[in-house]
């Protein structure tokens, strides 16, 4: 099939390379030009695992392409998929105008008959809008489709080829019928590709990311009050989610979630519930879990240097989570912003954060390429993010080269008792502390 993505980030480049993968012929769309001259010679600009090696096959096979001349992408192509951002407005919607831009643009330059399909996660009701703004520019016939994705970073190539499910909103049976075609090189063990109408399409979108994050939200509940009872929230987590009903996933506790989707998505759900005059009441109570999250676990490093400004803390982790470059909504950033107005000294360490950390934070912290070079001189280590590489440190060279043993761990990486052992203060999210080097774990 001819697909053109317009938009190339972690949605729509993802997209794009699978569906070239394929067999098909994609071209893929930015309107950033740096961004398409670097694709185009083969260099992935985000940090997704196998996606650089899937880009660089399919473009040397003459399947992928890369412009920003979305009229000729359109031209050629009988299905557009808009995979443009989505971000917050102000008020908590949903910013739809790229994608609004897009539709526009594609309505403009079709040639003939095409397919528009939305990748982005636009709010529900959007198909309508969308729809009549395509028809309101052209008198040529479309069919628009609402096919969300649920791609995770740092998975996105094999959740993309292995999908739990795929979405795909459409009252046209001959538009399924392309559409199961698509998909079905991703669908042969099972098939799970789910039609329905455009409008459930995008609800269930919004449903799925608000469950995610309800379930981790839940979680951190949970661990404050095993905090404040003296109870192991890792051994009820266990106990919680070997029950199959509820199952053991996105039940983490920690610093909070982030990212580009859950918090701007909850905001927009709250935000349509409004617009129909209903308090979304489970997803505001969510997003405050969370905020408070961050904000605990931020006070608890604070509240230990209280008196000591210009004390020194190395962090490890700047992204929102392990296995990627974005730190949009990372909690590590917003604490790394409350350490550094208590009058606190950063020093921090990311395997993939660092280059959109130096940009977010203006070189305000010292960043190092290295985890143990974050810890010389520092007064404690705070870990932010699970990457691998921070769950299994050498402890004698992490005693060595910081100032005193205290450790912060927001994502709950190490044992409490390991951590004794070793001569720590440990403190962690809603488990027992090690309060005293060497001492009882409380
Ligand atoms: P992104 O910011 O990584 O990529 C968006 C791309 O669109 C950028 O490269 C930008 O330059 C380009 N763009 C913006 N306006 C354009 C225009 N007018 N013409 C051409 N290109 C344009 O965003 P993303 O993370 O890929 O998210 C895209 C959408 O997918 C969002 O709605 C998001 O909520 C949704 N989504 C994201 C994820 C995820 O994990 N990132 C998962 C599922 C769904």
């Amino acid at each position: 099939m001819k697909i053109c993505v317009v938009g190339s980030g972690y949605v729509g480049l993802v997209t794009g390379a699978c569906l070239a993968d394929s067999g098909n012929q994609v071209i893929c769309v930015d309107n950033d030009k740096d961004k398409i001259r670097q694709l185009s010679n083969g260099s992935v600009p985000i940090h997704e695992p196998g996606l650089t090696e899937l880009v660089q096959q399919n473009l040397k096979r003459g399947r992928l392409h890369f412009t920003c001349d979305l009229k000729e992408a359109v031209n050629r192509s009988l299905i557009c998929f808009i995979a443009v951002g989505t971000p917050s407005a102000p008020d908590g919607s949903a910013d739809l105008s790229a994608v609004m831009a897009v539709a526009e643009q594609i309505a403009k330059y079709m040639p003939d008959y095409r397919i528009i399909a939305t990748k982005s996660t636009v709010p529900v009701g959007t198909c309508r809008r969308l729809q009549s703004l395509i028809a309101s520019i052209t008198h040529i016939q479309f069919d628009y489709v609402s096919n969300p994705e649920f791609l995770k970073e740092g998975a996105a190539v094999e959740d993309f080829q292995s999908p739990d499910r795929i979405i795909v909103g459409t009252d046209n049976p001959a538009v399924r019928e392309i559409f199961r075609q698509l998909y079905s090189p991703f669908m042969r063990r099972n098939n799970r590709i789910l039609f329905m109408d455009p409008l459930s399409a995008e609800m269930t979108k919004y449903a799925a990311n608000a469950m995610l994050a309800t379930r981790i939200s839940f979680m951190n509940e949970i661990a404050t009050l095993c905090e404040a009872v003296g109870a192991d929230v890792e051994l009820v987590r266990q106990g919680v989610g070997s029950d199959h009903r509820i199952g053991g996933s996105f039940l983490f506790p920690g610093v909070g979630f982030g990212g580009s989707c859950f918090p701007k998505d909850l905001r927009a759900l709250v935000h349509t519930g409004r617009q129909h005059g209903l308090d979304m009441l489970i997803a505001s109570a969510v997003q405050q879990v969370n905020q408070m999250q961050h904000h605990r676990f931020s006070q608890k490093v604070i509240d230990y240097f209280a008196g000591r400004a210009g004390a020194t803390v190395a962090v490890w982790g700047l992204t929102f989570k392990a296995k990627t470059d974005d730190i949009r909504e990372s909690p590590a950033i917003y604490c790394i912003r409350r350490f550094m107005q208590a009058g606190l000294l950063v020093r921090a360490y990311d395997p993939a954060g660092i280059d959109a950390t130096r940009m977010e934070l203006d070189d305000q912290v010292c960043i190092v390429s290295d985890g143990y070079e974050a810890l010389d001189g520092a007064d404690a280590l705070v870990v932010l993010t699970d990457w691998q590489e921070f769950r299994n440190p050498d402890l004698e060279m992490v005693s060595k080269r910081l100032k005193k043993r205290v450790i912060f761990d927001g994502r709950n990486l190490y044992d409490p008792l390991i951590m004794r052992k070793a001569g720590f203060e440990y403190y962690c999210v809603g488990r027992p502390a090690v309060t005293q080097p060497g001492g009882q774990v409380k």
